[in-house]
């Protein structure tokens, strides 16, 4: 996975209360890890968590 993606992916999930845009299976992978320690309050885990079980 290329370093530029990961970069325009930490932007546009970098706060936790905003409601992400949907978004592709690796993207989603991403946010779960990179929200991980968050816990229920954080909605970008919340989502990427749904986008993640939709394709699995
Ligand atoms: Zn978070």
């Amino acid at each position: 996975m290329n370093a530029k993606l990961k970069d325009e992916w930490s932007q546009r999930h970098r706060y936790c209360h905003e409601i992400p845009e949907p978004m592709e299976l690796d993207e989603a992978r991403f946010v779960l890890t990179a929200h991980a320690e968050h816990g229920v309050e954080c909605v970008q885990f919340i989502s990427a968590l749904a986008y993640a079980e939709v394709r699995a």
